[in-house]
């Protein structure tokens, strides 16, 4: 098993690729930054939400405006906190006038999830609200409403976890008895996370820790400099 230092090193290089990615040309040529993902890049815990909105596009952070506090407040309240845990979106871009991802993108995206969810190793996996959820069970039929607070062993690509879909935080805000819910569910968290972690799949080591070729090819081809990255960003995990 990589250490976590090389899988941090791993994750750096899957940020610098998805801090240019075109793969979207929309969100690429409205969006101001990438928010990859910030947080503890060998957290047990792991929280993936939709997409990110203005703030979260503005300061490349996931989760900082009001749904954010919101999740800060949830996660103290469980005595957890930012640094500690993971916190990702489906998209890595920000959708104009925040509509809905659109199928094509989030396909388009779902790599570096992958990527972040093998590196990473959580145990525990949050979905918060629907496309989160709907993605990781690989099942758009069956949405949050049924699924919130019933926790599944479930294999992503090469890493099983328990995942665990909640509700959105955003939807939490205006509706007290959705706070409600929401808040139980969170309070649920630390018994999932004190619970045996789930037994992995088989999986060759080169595996792992080897670069995406597209990246590897990417790198070699290139006389370009390195695209600029915001260092800043890089100090989140
Ligand atoms: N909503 C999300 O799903 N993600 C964010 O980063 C912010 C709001």
């Amino acid at each position: 098993m990589p250490s976590a230092e090389i899988r941090r090193e791993e994750l750096k290089a899957v940020y610098r690729q998805a801090s240019s990615c075109t793969k979207c040309p929309q969100l690429a040529a409205t969006r101001t930054t990438v928010v990859f993902g910030s947080g503890n890049s060998d957290a047990d815990l792991m929280f993936v939400g939709e997409a990110p909105g203005a703030n979260e596009d503005k300061q490349g952070i996931p989760f900082v405006g009001q749904a954010g506090k919101l999740l800060d407040r949830l996660l103290g309240e469980i005595g957890l906190s930012r640094e500690e845990v993971w916190v990702a979106n489906c998209l890595k871009c920000r959708p104009p006038n925040n509509r809905d991802p659109l199928p094509q993108e989030i396909d388009n995206c779902q790599d570096y999830l992958f990527r972040q969810l093998e590196l990473i190793e959580p145990r525990v996996v949050c979905t918060l609200g629907n496309f989160a959820t709907k993605l990781l069970r690989a099942d758009p039929a069956t949405g949050i409403t049924k699924l919130h607070g019933l926790q599944e062993i479930r294999t992503l690509g090469p890493r099983t976890v328990r995942l665990y879909p909640i509700f959105h935080p955003a939807a939490a805000l205006y509706t007290r008895s959705m706070l409600e819910t929401l808040r139980e569910d969170f309070q649920r968290l630390p018994g999932l996370l004190a619970l045996e972690p789930p037994a992995q799949p088989e999986l060759e080591e080169a595996e792992v820790i080897v670069p995406e070729p597209a990246l590897v090819e990417q790198v070699e081809a290139s006389t370009d400099p390195e695209p600029e990255v915001d260092d800043s960003q890089m100090e989140l995990f």
